[in-house]
């Protein structure tokens, strides 16, 4: 039997900055389980790879500070540890008068986090920074930045493994239950005993929180989100990152272009419901968690917005269309073709809903004496996660004094 002070389940970006936080700051004898016998295989990994430096949320939230500090953050993680992050800038378009208005919102959210910007108010000013792109007006933000986050967690595994933290990859944790002394973990191919237990488990995050009687009201709701890659001969259509609008209602961003660090132009993603928590592929089901989605009570209430109807319609013929998901691209870059967007990757976001049918949009994070569930690492959780990891780590070494 193998066994730790803290034990954290996940080695995504979130778990192992959690682990890296412990490491730098405690003598906690830390260890980190991940099922994936490689790293980066989920969220982490599957992900647009661009750091949002904050105007997006709310001043004051959590997300805003997670956001702003942890861009500045991981723009020098990256530049001490040769990460591949170019800071592009992105252009965020408004096509209508309610976008502009919206605009103004995100402008003044972009003054009270400290967030530098610029607004475009023509279409000559958005063709000097995007000759392709098309809009009456748009919010210019340098400090966003492109970058490549699956080395960014694998340079995370190195750090805190120089660190002394065990990491044990194939391992999956099937039950979590609780002893006297903390927990006892039956993984696929080890018993840990844990004395504080941290889950950052991602899309299986609310199953194992559940299991010991933490997270009830809640449940992960996977939403898939497919890329486009740009033709090679045709990536000059975008030459940094080009966002939609956002829409406030909605916690995912809309189909946009990036351009990633490798030189790829990417467009995406959708957010259409995925047939399992895994389901990566649009023909993939998996059908225990469909029929665990379609008989959650919060799913259900969800659906009973009629906005929410029209989105998951439109989203799922972006999924199955290729000419929706084209229309979605052009409404940016109109001189986008169906020929110039070939399939590439997709990823699924843990969406935490609520009972009550809220998606919940802030980062959630639910702490007992000797444990933290981290329920919603929401996006941009890439951008958070060493402000995040720092937080859920403090947490932790709180409790153990
Ligand atoms: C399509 C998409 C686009 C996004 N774009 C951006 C972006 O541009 N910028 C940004 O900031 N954020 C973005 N995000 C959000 C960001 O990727 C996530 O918020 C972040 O990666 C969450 O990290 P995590 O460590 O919580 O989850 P994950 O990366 O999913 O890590 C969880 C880990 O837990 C492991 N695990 C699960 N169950 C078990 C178990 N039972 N036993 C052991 N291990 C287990 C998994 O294998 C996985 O490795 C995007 C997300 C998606 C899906």
């Amino acid at each position: 039997m193998i066994q730790h002070d803290v034990t954290i389940v996940g080695g995504g970006c979130v778990g192992l900055s959690t682990a890296k936080h412990l490491s730098e700051q405690t003598d906690l004898d830390v260890a980190v389980v991940e099922k994936e016998h490689h790293l980066a295989a989920h969220q982490s990994g599957r992900n647009s790879g661009v750091l949002h430096p904050g105007f997006n949320y709310p001043p004051d939230s959590e997300k805003a500070r997670f956001a702003t500090e942890g861009t500045q953050r991981m723009k020098e993680y990256c530049a001490t540890h040769g990460i591949p992050c170019e800071e592009l800038g992105v252009l965020v378009v408004a096509k209508n008068d309610r976008d502009e208005a919206q605009l103004d919102v995100l402008s003044s959210q972009a003054d009270e986090n400290g967030v530098a910007y610029e607004r475009l108010n023509s279409q000559a000013e958005i063709r000097e920074h995007e000759p392709h792109a098309v809009g009456q007006a748009a919010l210019y933000a340098p400090e966003a930045a492109s970058v490549d986050s699956q080395q960014y967690v694998y340079a995370l595994a190195r750090e805190v493994q120089q660190n002394d933290v065990d990491l044990y990859t194939g391992h999956a944790v099937s039950r979590i239950d609780e002893t006297p002394s903390g927990y006892h973990l039956t993984t696929s191919n080890s018993i840990i005993e844990t004395a504080y237990l941290v889950n950052a488990a991602g899309l299986h995050a609310d199953t194992l929180a559940q299991q010991v009687g933490v997270g009830d009201g809640y449940q992960v709701v996977p939403f898939r989100g497919e890329y486009y890659e740009v033709t090679p001969d045709q990536t000059d259509l975008c030459q940094t990152m080009i966002y939609p609008t956002p829409d406030p209602e909605l916690p995912f961003l809309g189909v946009h272009y990036t351009r990633r660090t490798d030189g790829k132009v990417i467009v995406g993603p959708n957010a259409v419901l995925a047939f399992g928590r895994e389901a990566y592929d649009n023909t993939d089901l998996n059908p225990s968690e469909l029929a665990e989605t379609l008989r959650y009570d919060g799913f259900r209430e969800l659906l009973k917005s009629k906005t929410m109807l029209s989105v998951a319609w439109s989203e799922l013929n972006k999924s199955y269309r290729k000419e929706k998901f084209t229309e979605a691209a052009q409404r940016l870059v109109p001189e986008v073709r169906a020929k110039d967007l070939r399939k590439s990757y997709a990823g699924i976001r843990a969406q935490l809903v609520s009972d009550d049918g809220e998606l919940v949009k802030d980062p959630l994070a639910i702490e007992t004496d000797d444990a933290v569930h981290v329920l919603n690492a929401v996006s941009p959780g890439l951008t958070s996660s060493l402000p995040f990891g720092e937080y859920v780590a403090e947490t932790i070494a709180a409790k153990t004094d």
